[in-house]
């Protein structure tokens, strides 16, 4: 199954924990796992804090002290800083499915990780019974 999500900065975390957890419900799968995959170069997916949206901020600030946009870089695109951390989130998350249900922590959602927007993403996820 696939999604589309318009993102609306240059850098945000969008929580799709629940497009996720609809993907899982239209599949019927019960018990298994659920492989969210982001397609893209520039954007990644991960899974972290959903409670407090500061968490969410923390990590791109943190990212962005790590890998500034000024570079200097090779990519003569711009957009250097997005590709290396969308490959520090990476392009894909697994979480179990249990009950019919996202097995996620208490404080956990899924996000997607937008470094080089707007733009419109497209996610995959792919659910495997056990
Ligand atoms: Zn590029």
């Amino acid at each position: 199954m696939r999604f589309q999500v318009h993102t609306r900065q240059r850098e945000a975390f969008v929580d799709i924990t629940a497009q996720v957890a609809e993907a899982v419900s239209a599949s019927g799968v019960t018990d298994g796992l659920a492989v969210v995959s982001c397609p893209h170069t520039t954007a990644g997916v991960t899974v972290n804090e959903a409670a407090d949206p500061a968490v969410a901020a923390d990590i791109i600030a943190a990212l962005g002290r790590l890998v500034p946009r000024s570079g200097p870089w090779r990519h003569a695109e711009g957009n250097a800083d997005a590709h290396v951390k969308a490959s520090l989130m990476g392009c894909s998350v697994t979480v179990p499915v249990e009950g019919g249900a996202l097995a996620l922590g208490t404080w956990q959602g899924v996000f997607l990780c937008e470094f080089d927007g707007p733009r419109q993403r497209s996610l995959t996820v792919t659910l495997t019974p056990r």
